[in-house]
């Protein structure tokens, strides 16, 4: 039987759809490593698993670069015994690998910014994971998620009159808190500056931050709205490598913006949101954004200097240190708004160790929480974060990311860390002077 006969049909899609994938970043950096090992440390999941050369970077990379070597290079057609070229033939095959790029990492990008050669060996880990998504293999949790964001327009299937009632469930709050019928969360006003767009975590368990960044608008005098519809920011698609997805989110989002003629989009505190929607969605979804779009953490310092709102230190007692998102910070530069923001707000800021573009991974990037099966060796993982935590002996961690919350509150709650996890607007709100 011919070599190409023996193959499965997934594993023969999957090496076809791989050459559609090749672009000039991936193939940049299938090429380009040397095996000198300089990213092996960097790796969370190294750290916690000393002695297993199957977590490391240049080993999980190798895995999907010997596809690379056999079917598309020239040097794997030749010497395939020298440059290690290989094939996958079998759907068991394809399990294992979904294992590797889905179950050991979480696409952080450390080890990316630790390579002297440039190779960013996440972006090679999503493509892998979309080619297998395009088959069909992937873990239960990002098929259901990525069915939710396709079907229900966002990641929670949060249903629309659930996501309006929150919206004005959290304005009635607010009106009673401030004493103020006038304070609103408007919806789908048109020719605003800002269009306030959100994670579906805030419905579904953190509505109070919704309440606190309206609290934040309303004191700034800010002419603004959130949509009835395609407000979800975040994007399964960065997660599970599927660019279909990817634009279509962001598209939907794009478009309602500019339905309803709004001057600014601003995107709440949310690592892979801000990424998927200011940087990568446009590529993905093939279309010029014709508004800015700004992280919620920018909008707030804002109004701070512009003098639209003032703010006071005296509630924010607790001694607090930041944790950098991966997406934000690694991989947008997003590192000293929110620091500066926090300084404004909190007295005892204490540094995380290391810190900005090199920080730790929470350890539920990638979309890491939807996927259970992969939990143990995920907390496991975070042995390297609990320590970080620990050291800055702050009482509160706060971080720009919905998805790094509840990656540090499992880290927290394993490693008994005693640590709350908060948000900027949670505590920009707070020191709001009325
Ligand atoms: S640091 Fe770069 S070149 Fe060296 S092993 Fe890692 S990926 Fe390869
Ligand atoms: S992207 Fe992050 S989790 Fe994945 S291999 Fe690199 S350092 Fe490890």
């Amino acid at each position: 039987m011919s070599e190409e006969k023996s193959r499965s049909h997934k594993a023969q899609k999957v090496i076809q759809r791989m050459g559609q994938k090749l672009n000039r970043q991936i193939t940049g950096s299938l090429v380009a490593c040397v095996h000198c090992g300089m990213c092996t440390d960097s790796c969370h999941y190294v750290l916690a698993n000393p002695g297993d050369p199957t977590y490391a970077p240049a080993y999980k990379a190798d895995r999907i670069r010997k596809l690379f070597k056999r079917h598309f290079d020239w040097t794997g057609r030749v010497f395939p015994w020298w440059v290690k070229a290989g094939s996958v033939f079998t759907d068991a095959e394809l399990e294992e690998l979904k294992d590797s790029v889905f179950g050991k990492c979480t696409n952080c990008r450390r080890c990316s910014l630790n390579c002297p050669m440039g190779v960013d060996f996440a972006t090679i880990n999503r493509m892998a994971r979309g080619l297998l998504v395009s088959v069909g293999i992937m873990p239960e949790g990002v098929a259901a998620v990525s069915k939710d964001q396709w079907e229900i327009g966002n990641q929670m299937g949060v249903l629309k009159e659930d996501y309006l009632e929150t919206l004005e469930w959290m304005e009635e709050e607010l009106q009673d808190e401030m004493d103020d019928p006038e304070v609103k969360i408007p919806v789908d006003q048109t020719d605003c500056e800002v269009v306030y767009s959100i994670n579906p975590r805030e419905v579904k368990y953190d509505p109070r931050s919704i309440a606190d960044a309206a609290k934040i608008f309303h004191l700034a005098g800010e002419k603004w709205t959130m949509p009835s519809e395609g407000w979800d920011m975040t994007n399964f698609g960065l997660f599970s490598g599927d660019d279909d997805l990817g634009g279509s989110v962001a598209q939907r989002l794009y478009e309602k913006v500019i339905e309803l003629r709004g001057r600014k989009l601003v995107i709440s505190e949310c690592g892979h949101g801000y990424r998927s929607t200011r940087c990568e969605g446009p590529n993905w979804a093939k279309f010029d954004v014709p508004f800015e779009m700004e992280s919620s953490v920018t909008t707030m310092l804002r109004y701070i200097k512009e003098g639209r709102i003032k703010v006071d230190k005296t509630p924010n007692t607790k001694s607090v240190t930041f944790h950098d998102s991966c997406n934000n910070a690694r991989s947008c530069g997003l590192f000293e708004e929110p620091r500066e923001l926090l300084r404004l707000v909190v007295d005892d800021f204490r540094e995380m160790h290391p810190n900005r573009a090199e920080n730790y991974c929470c350890t539920g990037g990638g979309g890491a929480m939807s996927m259970s099966e992969y939990t143990p060796q995920r907390l496991k993982s975070g042995v390297t974060k609990a320590d970080q935590l620990k050291a800055t002996g702050a009482e509160v961690v706060v971080t720009s990311c919905h998805n790094c919350v509840d990656g540090l509150t499992d880290v927290i709650r394993h490693y008994e860390v005693d640590m709350e996890v908060t948000q900027l607007v949670n505590l920009v709100a707070n020191a709001l002077v009325k």
